[in-house]
């Protein structure tokens, strides 16, 4: 009994990757390891390392460069390690207070070079004529001299190039470090188990799991650190999802799930009357929803496309075949606006049919509240939009068999989880305008099924972007006006200023009076923030759609969703304090209609990166391309701006840089799932004995 306790709690703790495959002999504490006494043990402890295991999965964060290179190869400014013979007596002088600079010559090979040390006085005493000494610095190429990092006597420490330099606390020092890793190493690195079979290895030439780790502590050469990563890299991944894989394999046998089955004639008849016909893509992912619909698995799509793309018209198709099918549909949204929206254009789609679409946000109060979750509960609402407050507990279904989130990375795990659990396994459609890039669909999304647009309605025109400068912002004002006279419309959206949607509000109140001010009344403006009431929302996009309002002068909560088809313009102001994702959405909010769009960035960005940023804008409109950048540019953990979006961390594996092991490492997890040797051939059983441990085969859930 108290045994499993203590696997549950271990198999929570390692849950992100567990390194060495299930071997009890590496779980014994440091204590067993000859050398280490209750002292260090101790010292350990503090620092979260109890097992053997943990003390080899120590790993170093970075390498001392002992590598010696040929100095006439060694770059301007690069670092670099010299072994040489003093060759002059050392000079010191101080210049300032404390500060001092200790020079001399040393011959290193057949250069002679200079070195440099400060605020080191002590070393004149140390340092004679003919001494060997190591020197790590920086290595100025047009004076020939060393800034010295480091300064050792003696020759170089050992013949190994690279020396692990491992984090550390209390009183373990880097050198301690070292030598418990090496007792570890000396002891127990034969009982280090490979967890993947020689025919994988084969195949792709990997080292052995014992030799990695070895070399991950001690390479004896950047090619040795090399191929040790990869090795690590893989296993990570593939471990990884061959969790994933197994997840889905197990939860296809065992889900019951809805499956759903309605009359197709019915469906197509309501595709048939749609005021346009459907795209190649959008009628690929109707048929691939349909299909895990009507199966009896539990549905856990994700769907992907641009903004303007129409998702919000394949939601409508799937949700009329559930409510045919019996059931309820809820759509859930992060927005109140834009539940709104999807209300109306839900209740416009389904106008010649007799389902009912009810919109259930926080504004809906009192009277109306309750009889919206009356007929929730007896089931005369088919289909119910909203935003968090779907997933209040007072709402309850009478049969809820279709769940969609819009803007799904808007959600946490847990908002999602409630609303799947206000039905009986209701199949899940999560839909996102975030293009994802595919590293990270396949790492934080790997557990769903994906579905892709990847193709916009016809006859759309590419908004035209550009960058300009803040001195120029009358030109664009004027730019606008010539629009406007044409009877199109503008956006411009206020500068963001994180944390604070007071500021927010404030630069949008003042742009707004100036645009009245430079416009003197010509021409309605409104104004569009997050302190407005919902009723005011509602009012001003109300105007802007019927163009009662010509400019809508706004703070990114036209963000998401919104659909004005005759507005042409979109001015960001402060381009640069948006990430391109989000300029992305925000860009995605014209060219919605026939007419030529555009969208005008104002920038004066600092950093480099900011600059990139908005060339990148005006050179693609492509989601995809966009959203690869910017996880580039800013890296995985900034992406989704959460840190619900669920992503996994990887000790050794990074998803931007490694992401060509990720792909071979999915391809094969899925192979290996579905084959019948993996379940039966020894060589897998470790693989297998993984599985097990980390819970996966006995139904616990990823999420
Ligand atoms: P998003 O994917 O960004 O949610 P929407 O569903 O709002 O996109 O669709 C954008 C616009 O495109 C809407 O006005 C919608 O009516 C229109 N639309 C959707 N599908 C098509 C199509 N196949 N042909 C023409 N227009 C379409
Ligand atoms: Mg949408």
């Amino acid at each position: 009994m108290k045994r499993n306790c203590t696997r549950r709690f271990s198999r929570k703790r390692r849950s992100a990757f567990q390194l060495i495959a299930v071997n009890r002999e590496l779980q014994q504490p440091v204590t067993a390891i000859k050398g280490i006494g209750e002292e260090t043990s101790e010292a350990l402890r503090e620092m979260g390392i109890t097992t053997i295991e943990e003390l080899l999965m120590h790993i170093p964060y970075r390498y001392e460069d002992y590598e010696v290179k040929d100095l006439a190869e060694v770059k301007h400014d690069e670092k670099v390690t010299v072994e040489g013979k003093v060759y002059s007596e050392p000079s010191l002088t101080y210049y300032a207070k404390k500060k001092s600079r200790l020079t001399f010559r040393l011959l290193v090979g057949r250069y002679l070079i200079t070195v440099v040390c400060f605020n080191r006085p002590y070393l004149k005493q140390k340092l004679s004529m003919n001494d060997t000494v190591t020197v790590i610095g920086k290595w100025d190429r047009r004076r020939q001299a060393i800034t010295a990092n480091e300064l050792k006597l003696g020759p170089l420490p050992q013949k190994r190039e690279l020396e692990p330099v491992y984090s550390v606390r209390g009183s373990v020092t880097v050198k301690g470090m070292r030598r418990f890793i090496q007792l570890a190493l000396a002891q127990y690195g034969e009982a280090i188990i490979d967890p993947l079979p020689l025919s994988m290895r084969r195949t792709y030439r990997l080292i052995s799991k014992q030799e990695a780790i070895r070399a991950i502590h001690f390479p004896r050469s950047h090619e040795e650190l090399k191929q040790a990563r990869r090795r690590l890299v893989y296993e990570e991944f593939l471990l990884f999802q061959l969790k994933i894989h197994a997840l889905r394999k197990v939860q296809r046998e065992h889900s019951k799930g809805i499956a759903h089955s309605f009359a197709p004639e019915k469906l197509h008849d309501f595709i048939a009357r749609l005021p346009f016909s459907l795209t190649k893509a959008q009628q690929r992912v109707v048929r691939e929803i349909l299909t895990d619909m009507q199966s009896p698995y539990r549905m856990n799509r994700l769907l992907q496309g641009d903004v303007g793309s129409g998702k919000t018209v394949v939601a409508a198709i799937v949700l009329y075949a559930a409510v045919l099918s019996g059931y309820q549909g809820a759509l859930m949204v992060p927005t109140e606006i834009l539940a709104e929206q999807h209300a109306q254009s839900l209740q416009a789609l389904f106008a010649s049919t007799d389902v009912t679409v009810a919109l259930l946000t926080s504004s809906v109060k009192g009277k109306k509240r309750k009889e919206i979750l009356e007929q929730l509960a007896c089931g005369t609402i088919d289909i119910v939009v909203g935003t968090h407050a779907l997933i209040q507990e007072e709402v309850n279904f009478q049969k809820l068999g279709l769940v969609i989130t819009d803007e799904q990375h808007r959600f946490g795990v847990e908002q999602r989880r409630i609303l799947r659990e206000k039905g009986q396994a209701p199949d899940v459609l999560m839909m996102t305008a975030t293009p994802i890039p595919r590293t990270l669909a396949i790492t934080a999304f790997g557990e769903m099924d994906v579905s892709v647009i990847d193709e916009m309605p016809a006859g759309r025109k590419k908004v035209q972007t550009y960058w300009v400068k803040h001195h120029m912002f009358e030109r664009v004002l004027d730019f606008m006006e010539k629009e406007i006279q044409k009877g199109r419309q503008a956006y411009v959206i206020c500068p963001l200023i994180e944390e604070s949607e007071k500021l927010d509000v404030q630069n949008a109140i003042d742009v707004h009076s100036m645009l009245t001010h430079y416009y003197r009344g010509k021409y309605n403006i409104g104004l569009m923030h997050g302190r407005l009431s919902s009723e005011e929302k509602e009012e001003v996009m109300k105007a802007f759609s019927e163009n009662r309002v010509q400019v809508l002068v706004s703070t990114t909560v036209v963000e998401v969703g919104v659909n004005v088809p005759n507005a042409t313009v979109m001015v960001i102001y402060d381009a640069e304090r948006f990430g391109l994702a989000q300029l992305h959405q925000l860009r995605g909010r014209v060219g919605r209609g026939d007419e030529q769009s555009y969208c005008i960035l104002i920038a004066d960005p600092k950093s480099e990166t900011g600059k990139e940023r908005m060339r990148i804008m005006t050179e693609t409109t492509d989601g995809f391309v966009l959203s690869e950048k910017d996880l580039q540019l800013r890296g995985p953990g900034d992406f989704f701006g959460t840190k619900q979006s669920g992503m996994p961390e990887f000790k050794f594996g990074d998803v931007v840089h490694d992401y060509r092991i990720l792909e071979v490492a999915r391809n094969d997890a899925a192979k290996l799932v579905q084959s019948t040797a993996f379940w039966r051939d020894e060589s897998y059983q470790w693989l297998r004995l993984y599985l097990h441990e980390s819970g996966v085969l006995d139904g616990e859930k990823l999420d």
